[in-house]
């Protein structure tokens, strides 16, 4: 084995071959990922894949892109993101209504064992996660629908490229 290793490290070339050098250089040399370096990080994340988004502007038509490619007009940009909002606000009501089910259960399980000072910090849990539920269910109902009235003066021009 150690024969075979040794036989094989005198077929090597001493030195990587010219071609080989050249094409490493020109690898370094370029910018992988052209694009995104040279735009300006927007701020906000790709709903589709995470990643951050850069301003695509071409002329007046402000446009967000990420590296994969997906691309947003502001107008669909928030669309995605209030949907995303309302996912998330949503599934901490749900949470928290589980959690005030759950801690009153444990509260009730406590009185009947006769542990009043237990029972009473589970009832205070029940409570508090019933109320915080509460003022998310609020949030989550009175959020506007934004995308369908756009107000007069609006914050962004009027592009729609992902249409
Ligand atoms: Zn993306």
């Amino acid at each position: 084995m150690a024969r075979l290793v040794g036989e094989q490290a005198e077929t090597l070339p001493a030195e990587p071959s010219a071609e080989l050098e050249a094409e490493v250089r020109g690898l370094l040399a370029s910018d992988l990922l052209p694009r995104a370096v040279a735009r300006d990080y927007g701020g906000f994340s790709c709903p589709d894949c995470g990643g951050p988004l850069y301003h695509a502007k071409e002329g007046n038509v402000v446009s967000y892109g990420c590296a994969a490619g997906h691309r947003w007009s502001p107008q669909a940009l928030l669309e995605q993101q209030t949907d995303a909002v309302e996912r998330a606000l949503w599934l901490a009501i749900r949470s928290l209504d589980e959690r005030s089910r759950l801690t009153e259960g444990l509260a009730e399980s406590a009185r009947q064992r006769g542990h009043a000072h237990t029972a009473a910090r589970f009832q205070d849990a029940s409570k508090e996660a019933r109320l915080a539920a509460d003022v998310i269910r609020n949030a989550a109902n009175g959020m506007n629908p934004v995308t369908e009235a756009p107000a007069t003066d609006e914050p962004f021009p009027d592009v729609s490229l992902t249409d």
